[in-house]
Formats: C-alpha cells, sequence, structure tokens
C-alpha cells in the first residue's frame, strides 16, 4: 500500500480498486465500511461504523461489522490501536504512523508523529533486541491543560 498523503476521496478510491484488483469480495456492506473509516478523520470505534453503516442497511449487526473490519485489517487496509481503557479505535492504514497521547484526568487524545519516539525504541531495540510496536497503544499521562490547572 503507498503511504502518501494524498485526498480521502482518492484514497478511497484507490483502496477500493485496490481490494478489487487483488481479487477480495467486496459486498455493499464492506464497501460501506472502508468508506466510512477512511473519510473519518478521527478514530472510530466499531459501534461507530455499525451506526454509520446501518443508516444503509439496517440489517448489519456488530459481528459483521467486526469480520469485515478483522478482514481488511488483515489485508493491510485497516488498522486499530488502544486509546486506554477504551474499545479499539479503527483507523485507515496510511494513517499508521501515529502516536496517541491520552490524558488520564480529562480524557483528552492528542496526536504526535513517531519521531519523537524513535530514539527510546533505537535504545529498547539495542538493549534488548526487542522492537517495539510505537502506535498499537497510547502513551497515558497528563495533558498540558491540566498540569497547568493544577494538581500535577
Ligand atoms: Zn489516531
Ligand atoms: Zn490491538
Ligand atoms: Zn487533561
Amino acid at each position: 500500500m503507498p503511504v502518501t498523503q494524498r485526498a480521502p476521496e482518492e484514497t478511497l478510491k484507490a483502496v477500493l480498486a485496490e481490494v478489487r484488483a487483488r481479487g477480495y469480495r467486496m459486498t455493499p456492506q464492506r464497501q460501506l465500511i472502508l468508506e466510512t473509516v477512511y473519510r473519518s478523520r478521527g478514530h472510530l470505534t466499531a459501534e461507530a461504523i455499525l451506526k454509520a453503516v446501518r443508516k444503509r442497511f439496517a440489517g448489519v449487526n456488530i459481528t459483521t461489522v467486526y469480520r469485515n473490519l478483522e478482514m481488511l485489517e488483515e489485508i493491510g487496509y485497516v488498522c486499530h490501536a488502544h486509546l486506554g481503557h477504551t474499545p479499539n479505535m479503527y483507523h485507515p492504514t496510511e494513517r499508521r504512523e501515529h502516536q496517541h497521547l491520552v490524558c488520564r484526568r480529562c480524557g483528552a487524545v492528542e496526536e504526535i508523529g513517531v519521531k519523537p519516539l524513535i530514539p527510546m525504541s533505537k535504545a529498547v531495540l539495542n538493549e534488548t533486541g526487542f522492537e517495539v510496536d510505537l502506535t498499537h497503544f497510547a502513551l497515558l499521562g497528563t495533558c498540558r491543560h491540566c498540569r497547568e490547572s493544577g494538581a500535577g
């Protein structure tokens, strides 16, 4: 999958074409799930995706959504991350390279690129041979606002 900064609609079109070209079945539900994930700028739970899909296909249930997300994740077009004690959040794969900062106190979620984390992952790799996945789990802490507004 090319990781480029394309407009969401362009990316979506390319992804739909690529999935079909690779010979995967594209049911209307599956297409709508892909569309929903790619058109969202933020982070979607499976429940939120279900809500969007039900507007067009009232009969779809959460199991179908999970099954499709799993399949799309396996073939590389969707990925998920964990933002603390919340359900999985789904992203288009090309937005994989960011990390989430979650404030324990107010729940705010900030996105950062992985660049500031690379020195840490290099140090861990050197010391232990372990390659850290920098994006799968969010980093928890205290946001600037909460820090500045009191009880550290
Ligand atoms: Zn994110
Ligand atoms: Zn996970
Ligand atoms: Zn906060």
